[in-house]
């Protein structure tokens, strides 16, 4: 195998092999920009060195030869001679884990060589410099030792030479630096600093390979979802010097602006400075166009080659580079990190420039990005001091009183006002006070806690784990870290796309992308707006999946036609079960004769038709699929304990009575007891009810000269029988109800497939089904055996860390496992009924990655939640290019 490739035999598709750092540095190699001369090692050697321990066999004879042939065309030998080469050790894998493995600048540097780079240089300054910089950064990262004992040491030196900062310091103040350094090699690893270059240069290479299992590498990876078996390569290159007086330097610099995406030169620049400088922030960088001013020729010199970089790339690109004595070296490129902002607007711009074309600058942004520009923020000018850190878990800003429970929530938010919910952490029960606040903050729990998982699906702001806050839910107030108490009542303001929080109010900018979807906002209101407007409209001429809307409220439903929903895909009926209803539900339940029975569903047809009226008003023209009563009966009961309690202490004979019946329906395991169609077949008249309902409403519609376009959906089927009985009594009832309006409705009914035995028996149900809709959470449920709630607050942290997923299943669809059900059910369906209209209604109809996969299995439609619909949008677009 070759493990070896000089920087002119790679090019910038080969970072699988070369990481992004050495594929690019070949590639402005090729480019003929002014590279120093080098080689790279390739991951394959490193995933061999961290399997094995040691390096291929043939590694190092490859080294020597490629040594060997940048020596000869420098025409120097590494550390040796009257002109030694020094060289760099350099990580870099495939994608860009910034800051987080080892680079050792100035290798070759010894005892001798210092001397002979001082004579050739002309500046024992300089040399000792580079030579205290080598000591220090081996030391740290190819012999361990703490950072902190050099810098202790270089402050020493300072404070005695009574300078601020290191350029000050002397060539013999230097001396002495390195002498402290070389002591403080032998006092931590019992062995002198290493002399000979080449064994410097090997141990740095296995450095670097070992660092891509260092504990920070890690820790990025697992939040970036970076693959753990990737390793990184290694690039070797001949040293420049930025430290080697005024006309030297160091810098980074943009093509745009990767904050705003506007054009213009960014970026930094630090005079008579090695690289590492910039980065560790030791001493303060003047703004790249100062460089103008202090080099004109180099500077002209940059601007030609980031044009050269756009135009090769064809985006925003980061460069690094070095000026040793007026002469310009690329030391890095990659296609840069931005905001979600700078990537719209650079999209946009490269279209307009003719750089990319109409496809490539869709897949240019993505909904993440879409999704952080539609929440409010607060505006960096306003924001104090924050009183406690946590985990981004949701973004976007909210500000609120804080209230400690969920009944306080609901009823200060019915009240008018702004409340933030505070937990330790939340469980199902907090539903209704997450919904009523603007935000949610907990002490405990990561990405995947409840509140996390939560928050995300509603769009809702969240910051979980802010570990330094003590919450007392009793005593209704937190108190952080440094002792300050936070009441019920008190305002707080969360940062959900850092994670902070903060006493009192912190101001708060509208977005204005929102504003645009709302329909509030023209289009072309701002360059961002006309941004997003424009790659919108070419994601909606592009996509081939629908987009719907899980609304269950004609508000909801007028929203997401706002935000370009296509319909609805997903009316949850049960919200219409709850609140001043529950009554009626519990007579339902208890009744003991048909009279009763029938009493009860009487009461409730009317107020479910006038729901229905409502929503299809909202979507009329469009189709609006309501599901038949899902959730387990006692859901709409009281909770036993509660009860108990109450029976105990007031004997009350309504309440002895609900007792027996909440004992009657309790259930071990209710996701998987009577709900669903099970409850359509068992509670007689239940889903006729909800038949009529949807039919007289649609025939009032029709008589109002509306067009309703209602589809009615059986959850939770398992097998072909059940979906037949409940369709039979359907079609009776709708047939009624025709008859009675003299009215032709044309309902199609269909199920959703949401049980591994209805993925199986797809082709069987198809035959009774006008339509699928595949609920992939009841479907990742079933599939994994996870029962969702208990498993998010339990041990997925521990599965997330030791990466069995990368994301949690609930997130982003487990394309091998619940996604292979679903694509062999389109196939058995579309068999059996070419016709068949498929969609998704799970949460996962709003993830970006789960979008692109139901679009490759061919699913007619994703719905989601109203927030998401744009999202949904774009990804379908950039699905399809
Ligand atoms: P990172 O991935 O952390 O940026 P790099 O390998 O890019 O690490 O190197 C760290 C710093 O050292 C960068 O500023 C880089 O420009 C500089 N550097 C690397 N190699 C050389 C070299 N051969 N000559 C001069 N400076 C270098
Ligand atoms: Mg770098
Ligand atoms: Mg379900």
């Amino acid at each position: 195998a070759k493990y070896v490739y000089d920087f002119t035999e790679g090019n910038k598709d080969l970072k699988d092999l070369l990481g992004g750092k050495g594929a690019n540095l070949a590639e402005m190699t090729r480019l003929g920009l002014p590279v120093p001369p080098g080689f790279t090692i390739t991951t394959d050697a490193c995933r061999a060195y961290l399997l094995t321990g040691s390096e291929p066999a043939t590694l190092h004879d490859e080294v020597s030869a490629h040594l060997d042939a940048l020596e000869r065309r420098m025409g120097r030998r590494l550390g040796r001679g009257d002109d030694p080469l020094l060289v760099s050790v350099r990580s870099g894998a495939k994608f860009s884990m910034p800051g987080m493995m080892d680079t050792v600048l100035n290798i070759g540097l010894s005892d001798e060589s210092v001397s002979a780079l001082a004579a050739q240089a002309g500046d024992e300054r300089f040399a000792w410099d580079s030579y205290r910089r080598l000591i220090q950064m081996f030391g740290r990262t190819v012999l361990g030792i703490q950072g902190d004992r050099f810098e202790e040491r270089i402050d020493a030196a300072r404070a005695a030479a009574g300078v601020a900062t290191d350029v000050e310091l002397t060539a013999d103040q230097l001396k002495d630096l390195v002498r402290d350094f070389k002591e403080i090699v032998v006092a931590a690893t019992g062995r002198a600093f290493p002399q000979d270059p080449r064994e410097q240069m090997d141990l740095a290479i296995r450095a670097v390979f070992a660092s891509w299992n260092g504990e920070r590498a890690g820790l990025y990876r697992r939040q970036e979802r970076i693959p753990h078996d990737l390793g990184t390569a290694v690039s070797v290159c001949a040293m420049v010097f930025g430290n080697l007086g005024p006309d030297s330097g160091t810098g980074v610099a943009f093509t745009r602006d990767p904050a705003s995406g506007h054009q213009g030169v960014y970026g930094d620049y630090l005079p008579n400075a090695q690289g590492e400088d910039v980065v560790a922030g030791i001493r303060n960088t003047v703004p790249l166009a100062e460089l103008e001013r202090l080099d004109p020729a180099s500077y002209a010199e940059l601007l030609r080659i980031m044009e050269v970089l756009e135009n090769h790339y064809l985006d925003l690109c980061d460069i690094e580079f070095t000026i040793e004595r007026g002469r310009l070296w690329m030391l890095q490129t990659r296609v840069g990190k931005r905001t979600a902002a700078a990537a719209f607007r650079i999209a946009v711009q490269l279209l307009d420039q003719g750089l990319i074309d109409e496809r490539e600058a869709l897949r240019r942004v993505s909904g993440g990005q879409l999704a952080q520009l539609m929440f409010p923020r607060f505006t960096t000018e306003s924001a104090p001091e924050p009183i406690a850190t946590g985990i981004a878990a949701s973004p976007g800003a909210a500000v609120g009183a804080a209230v400690f429970d969920s009944a306080t929530a609901v009823a200060r938010a019915a009240a008018g006002e702004r409340v933030i919910l505070v937990r330790r952490e939340t469980n199902p029960d907090d539903l209704d006070g997450m919904i009523a606040a603007q935000g949610i903050l907990t002490s405990r729990g990561g990405k995947t806690s409840h509140a996390a998982v939560v928050a995300r699906g509603m769009g809702k702001t969240c910051v979980c784990g802010a570990e330094e806050l003590t919450v007392d839910v009793a005593a209704r107030r937190l108190t952080t870290a440094d002792g300050t108490v936070v009441t019920e009542g008190d305002v707080i303001s969360i940062d959900g796309s850092v994670g902070r929080v903060y006493a009192g109010e912190v101001a708060v900018v509208p977005s204005s992308v929102v504003e645009y979807f709302e329909g509030t906002a023209a289009p072309d209101s701002d360059d961002l707006v006309s941004a997003v407007h424009r790659l919108m409209t070419l994601a909606d001429r592009e996509r081939h999946l629908g987009v719907r809307a899980n609304a269950d409220t004609a508000e909801d439903a007028a929203r997401a036609r706002r935000f370009g929903a296509e319909g609805v895909g997903l009316c949850r009926t049960e919200h219409m079960f709850l609140g001043e209803r529950r009554e009626l539900v519990e007579r339902l339940i208890l009744a003991e004769s048909e009279g009763e029975r029938s009493a009860a569903l009487d009461a409730l047809l009317p107020l479910q038709r006038g729901d229905f009226t409502e929503l299809f008003e909202a979507m009329d023209g469009l189709p609006v699929t309501v599901r038949l009563l899902d959730p387990p009966l006692h859901e709409f009961l009281p909770d036993l304990t509660e009860l108990s309690v109450r029976v105990a202490l007031d004997h009350d004979e309504r309440d002895t009575h609900l007792l027996t019946a909440v004992r009657r329906l309790h259930e071990q395991n209710p996701m998987l007891g009577l709900r669903g169609v099970r409850l359509g077949l068992v509670v007689p008249g239940l889903f006729t009810m909800q038949v009529r309902a949807i039919a007289e409403a649609a025939a009032r519609r029709r008589a109002a000269g509306g067009n309703p376009r209602p589809e009615i959906m059986i959850p939770l089927v398992g097998t072909v029988q059940e979906l037949e009985i409940v369709r039979d009594e359907a079609e009776a009832v709708i047939a009624e109800v025709e008859r009675a309006h003299d009215v032709s409705l044309s309902i199609p009914l269909g199920t959703m497939i949401e049980l591994p035995r209805a993925a199986l028996t797809a082709g069987q149900i198809a035959e009774s089904a006008d339509f699928f809709s595949f609920g992939t959470n009841d479907l990742t449920q079933t599939v994994w055996g996870f029962s969702r709630d208990d498993v998010e607050a339990s041990f997925f942290t521990a599965y997330l860390e030791k990466g069995i997923f990368g994301v949690s299943p609930f997130e982003t669809i487990d394309a091998d496992g619940v996604g292979s059900l679903v694509r062999a059910a389109v196939t058995a369906g579309r068999a059996a009924r070419p016709d068949l209209k498929l969609g998704v209604c799970g949460e996962h109809g709003g993830d970006p990655e789960s979008v692109h996969f139901f679009h490759e299995v061919g699913l007619d439609y994703v719905s989601c939640s109203p927030f998401r619909i744009p999202v949904a949008r774009l990804e379908a677009g950039r699905a399809a290019t």
